[in-house]
């Protein structure tokens, strides 16, 4: 791997047992990237290398990839989505939203909805949002009682270790936005007609627990990187970086995997088309 990309991994990893602060972590930061217009190109270069690799991991048929995206409202996960996976076949990619969970699903544990959206071998899944909201919004809402939030962390990293040890790669991002960039991007959806379908007010009741949540996400920073399911905190006030971060870790992490196309028992020169 590239002296750079192994840089990039080591500067946004949260490393298992560090102490990450937010604060210490600049959502602006442009040091990682020079150049907008080169980077928007490399990424698009990237998209493409992750096909390519994804159509490996969907012929061998044996693993697959988790990428977790949690943040903020506005900070992106859409976006991410939109710029990483878009030259991804179709085929080979699920995406998953997770909303508050209906009746069915608070009927059981905090797991059981993600389990089964969890990728199948041989695919790529994308979690917008995750488990992670059972540790975020349910720590700063109260949705649970203090000591049943407490023991989630280690639920959680047992659940992912679950999932490594059986041939799924995980990886986490948390998109880094600040507090003024929030602000722009929520005037901007009531400002843009074509925005306004993202507003919602609720949103505005969870900026004004902005420290509460950054504290929460600061816990889970903290508490669930893993060697088997790393954090990484991505700086997300500039969307170009936030999607030239992420696509070259996925890309590197995919080429790490190293998938291979099956061996065939015949030989092409057995057969004939006619
Ligand atoms: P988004 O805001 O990501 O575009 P939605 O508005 O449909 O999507 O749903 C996200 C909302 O669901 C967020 O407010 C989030 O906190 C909430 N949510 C997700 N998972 C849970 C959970 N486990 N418990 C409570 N609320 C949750």
């Amino acid at each position: 791997m590239a002296d750079q990309e192994q840089d990039l991994r080591k500067t946004l990893r949260v490393e298992p047992g560090e102490k990450a602060r937010l604060k210490d972590r600049d959502p602006r930061d442009k040091t990682i990237f020079e150049d907008s217009d080169e980077t928007k190109a490399a990424t698009a270069a990237l998209a493409k290398d992750i096909d390519i690799l994804q159509d490996r991991l969907y012929a061998e048929g044996s693993r697959a990839l988790l990428v977790i995206l949690q943040g903020t409202d506005t900070s992106g996960k859409d976006g991410t989505i939109r710029g990483v996976f878009n030259a991804t076949g179709p085929l080979g990619v699920s995406v998953h939203a997770f909303g508050p969970p209906s009746r069915l699903e608070l009927e059981h544990d905090f797991l059981w909805r993600v389990h089964g959206a969890c990728p199948r071998r041989g695919t790529i899944g994308i979690f917008n949002r995750s488990h992670y909201e059972d540790v975020l919004v349910g720590k700063v809402r109260k949705l649970a009682p203090e000591d049943v939030i407490e023991q989630r962390y280690e639920q959680i990293n047992a659940f992912e270790k679950m999932l490594a040890e059986n041939g799924t790669t995980i990886l986490k991002f948390m998109l880094h936005i600040s507090k003024d960039e929030q602000k722009e991007r929520l005037q901007e959806r009531l400002d843009d007609p074509t925005k306004h379908w993202k507003f919602n007010p609720g949103d505005l009741e969870d900026r004004e627990h902005w420290d509460d949540y950054q504290e929460a996400y600061e816990i889970m920073l903290n508490r669930c990187s893993t060697p088997w399911a790393p954090w990484h905190i991505i700086p997300a006030d500039r969307k170009w970086v936030r999607n030239a971060a992420i696509a070259t870790i996925v890309k590197a992490t995919l080429e790490e995997m190293d998938p291979q196309y099956p061996e065939v028992s015949w030989k092409p020169g057995d057969f004939k088309v006619f």
